[in-house]
């Protein structure tokens, strides 16, 4: 018998109903009689957020959580927190596409909460990017599931890797803030499937986080933390999820049916749920047996964490710090560089106008739960002087109030600064209070302010560079024609200052690719105008039709497509090779692509690679993200870069088999220097694919019976056992019947004139469909 039967035997009713939810605000239930421990947990995505008075005392007050309400960037409170190392936000991680690195950032981070003696990471934060406007836009990464799984599967080897667990979250379909406790995504199971639940599905499989964190959010009507089908069908018996789901803060509003359902944990502490389990034990209305499979898993989570624990009392803060300046240096994208404005030199410029508050008190995080409070934060200003020394001649303006508040003085001077200037670096983006968790954006417009001072700098100055702050994608239309040059560095933590000048002077090389579509409008959005949705219902009307997916089927011009970025340097494909032209579903492709660098510095690429189904029973966006890599290259050198593709890159969901299917005919293997920019393509042809059976309904048609050879003989052998056909003429009618429009059992209770009741009819459809769904799933080669 091993340690936790030993205590689950011991264990009382009430001990173990007390399991169930925590002790204060981050730490589980202890029980010290039983040697059970408590361990700690602490957010987030983008660093360890701790408040100092509450941590390392034995029982924490909830209702400290009342009292920190300002979670801003300059919030006065933030120095209540320990201090951490912040990190690149969700939408800059993304944008690095570097798989290696967000491991080596997830390890840091893994160390950081040894030191803080933290065992479960509560991120990260993935759920998909529905509209920009999203209040978390700037935690989550991408519009897109495979680039959203991947970077989500990286961040989770990386933390646990240091024997820390993480809480993959906000499980599911959580894209809003607005009503996010009360309102019910309302998504069809093709979108739900293809997009809000492939990215948890990839790095659930891949990863194994320790936890699963159910989101406030209903899905189809049903709460979260009550949604059996997604907490133990899908993710338990479907993906072999095997830790614990824990709610988000206070989301669980019926306990029982929430333990019922499969939700482990409750979060922070609530006495109150607690008693109703024990309640519903005792009465009868849930069996104990429920409660024991949750305090096995949450005991094993305990004994686990226990066992990796590597705590430790000191901390290279300095070496963490360069990891977030490597990632935030990959993750800054240069979005247009007209003429080259782009690096400074002093060969091109001997002055230059620095111009934005921005510049000086640079936005490098979002509000909420990912708030951290930074070891050393960088600005741009003092950076940019440092590396213009003596050479280039360095002027500044603020240019706006940081609140947004329009203040003419301030323009005027800036105006004048960047019309004495050879260029002007003109810092803008949004202000701290758009990107935080709670609310959602009313507009894609960067702030007023900043608008209107990039504006007028353009009338009178024709080397104008906007370095943009802001959480997710933003609209550019009244002025990105005037500026020349656009870098886009989202929140990318407190190395801001240090990655955006060697960026601008051409010490690193640019190489973030964007994780998100920039529209030209918001109108232009695929979730608009549904988004965020009103009367507690969000309608996904979109369906699978999300981001580029949507902008590419619908044909609407963005601003700036999925997957692209600038470079100081010039890349060459060529040599795209298929290792098969004809292929069947069980087999895997091998592609191969040859990238040089053409150009006249060091730089990193990413190579994309997409699928397209040229032809299909459903439909199908016009190409998908399905492979990528980022690869680093001299000046004159070239790489080959192998990507192998198999069953699942081909498929869509068949809700009506529920099941991935992959379909007979041509696929067009595209290479991309962005979703829109295709280099090369290739084509295979999928021959012989196994067929998914699909359901069958009383009312449905006889072609479909006849799709799946099993099916039709249950069926046949049916119709001649109740003397509706005969063995001499069964197969003369089955082109008959195949060709009839009506539902099967009009067809044989009326045109054949068949007596069989419709129980008897739905009896037998069961069958086949229970025989036909079992045998698929079997053959099902993933
Ligand atoms: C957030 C979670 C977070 C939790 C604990 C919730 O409001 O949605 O992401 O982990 O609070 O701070």
């Amino acid at each position: 018998m091993n340690q936790i039967d030993n205590i689950m035997k011991k264990l009382t009713l009430e001990e173990k109903v007390s399991l169930c939810s925590g002790i204060g605000l981050w730490q589980t239930k202890d029980i010290e009689d039983k040697r059970i421990p408590a361990i700690w947990m602490a957010d987030g995505s983008n660093g360890i957020r701790i408040m100092k008075p509450v941590h390392n005392q034995r029982k924490q007050d909830t209702s400290e959580f009342l009292q920190v309400t300002d979670l801003t960037q300059n919030s006065p409170t933030i120095t209540k927190q320990y201090e951490a190392v912040c990190y690149p936000s969700g939408a800059a991680l993304a944008s690095t596409w570097n798989m290696e690195l967000i491991e080596s950032m997830g390890a840091m981070l893994g160390d950081e909460c040894n030191f803080r003696k933290v065992n479960i990471l509560l991120a990260p934060g993935i759920n998909i990017k529905r509209s920009p406007l999203g209040g978390r836009g700037y935690e989550y990464y991408s519009e897109d599931p495979y680039l959203t799984g991947k970077t989500a599967e990286a961040f989770i080897k990386g933390v646990q890797s240091q024997g820390v667990g993480t809480s993959i979250k906000h499980f599911a379909a959580n894209n809003a803030e607005t009503l996010r406790i009360n309102m019910s995504s309302d998504v069809d199971e093709r979108a739900l499937r293809e997009i809000y639940l492939a990215p948890f599905e990839l790095a659930i499989k891949n990863a194994k986080p320790w936890t699963v964190m159910s989101s406030y959010n209903k899905v189809n009507g049903v709460q979260m933390a009550e949604n059996r089908r997604l907490l133990t069908d899908i993710l338990r018996d479907e993906w072999n999820f095997d830790g614990v789901v824990v709610s988000d803060w206070g989301g669980i509003k019926d306990r029982v049916q929430a333990l019922k359902a499969g939700n482990d944990l409750d979060m922070p502490e609530n006495r109150r749920n607690n008693k109703s389990i024990q309640e519903a034990v005792e009465n009868g209305t849930l069996d104990e047996s429920v409660l024991d499979v949750s305090v096995r898993r949450i005991l094993e989570m305990i004994f686990k964490a226990k066992a990796q624990e590597r705590f430790k009392d000191s901390i290279d803060w300095e070496s963490h710090r360069e990891i977030a300046k490597k990632v935030a240096e990959d993750s800054i994208i240069l979005l247009k560089n007209e003429n080259n404005l782009l690096p400074i030199t002093k060969e091109k410029y001997k002055k230059v106008a620095v111009i934005g508050a921005f510049a000086t008190e640079p936005r490098y995080q979002g509000g909420g739960c990912t708030l951290v409070n930074p070891t050393r934060i960088s600005n741009p200003y003092d950076e940019i002087c440092r590396l213009a020394g003596n050479d280039i001649k360095i002027t500044y303006a603020k240019g706006y109030e940081i609140n947004n508040r329009i203040n003419d003085q301030l323009l005027t001077e800036a105006v004048e600064k960047a019309g004495e200037a050879d260029a002007a670096v003109i810092f803008a983006g949004l202000w701290v209070a758009y990107d935080r968790e709670g609310f959602d954006r009313k507009t894609l417009d960067i702030d007023s302010s900043h608008i209107r001072l990039i504006q007028e700098i353009c009338k009178i100055q024709k080397r104008v560079i906007v370095v943009l702050n802001n959480g997710d994608a933003v609209t550019m239309d009244p002025w990105i024609n005037g500026a020349g040059a656009v870098v886009e560095q989202f929140l990318v933590g407190e190395t801001v200052g240090e990655a955006v000048a060697d960026i601008l002077f051409g010490i690193v090389n640019p190489s973030g690719k964007l994780p998100v579509s920039f529209p030209k409008r918001l109108e232009d959005t695929s979730a608009y105008p549904l988004f965020p949705g009103e009367c507690n219902h969000h309608i996904y009307g979109e369906s699978i039709f999300v981001g580029y997916r949507y902008y590419e089927k619908k044909k609407i011009d963005t601003l700036f497509p999925f997957g692209f970025g600038l470079s100081y340097t010039e890349f060459a494909y060529s040599n795209l090779k298929l290792d098969k032209t004809v292929m069947n579903d069980i087999q895997k492709l091998t592609v191969q692509v040859t990238v040089a660098n053409t150009g006249s510095c060091k730089g990193k690429e990413v190579v994309q690679l997409y699928v397209s189904d040229k032809e299909s029973r459903l439909l199908r966006p016009i190409k998908e993200l399905k492979k990528f890599e980022k690869i680093e290259l001299e000046q004159g050198e070239s790489k080959t870069v192998t990507f192998e593709l198999s069953y699942r890159d081909f498929a869509y969901y068949d809700p009506e088999a529920e099941d991935w299917v992959v379909e007979d005919g041509i696929f067009d293997i595209h290479i991309g220097k962005s979703c829109e920019d295709i280099v090369l393509t290739a084509s295979v042809e999928m021959k012989d694919a196994k067929k998914k059976f699909r359901y069958l309904y009383l009312d449905s048609q006889h072609a479909r019976v006849f799709e799946n050879t099993v099916s039709k003989k249950m069926y046949l052998d049916f119709l001649v056992e109740k003397g509706v056909l005969t063995k001499d003429n069964v197969d003369a009618m089955v082109p008959l019947l195949k060709g009839n429009y009506m539902g099967i059992y009009n067809v044989i209770t009326s045109l054949l004139g068949g007596d069989i009741t419709k129980e008897e009819m739905q009896e037998k459809l069961d069958e086949i469909n229970q025989v036909c769904t079992a045998k698929s799933k079997a053959e099902s080669c993933f």
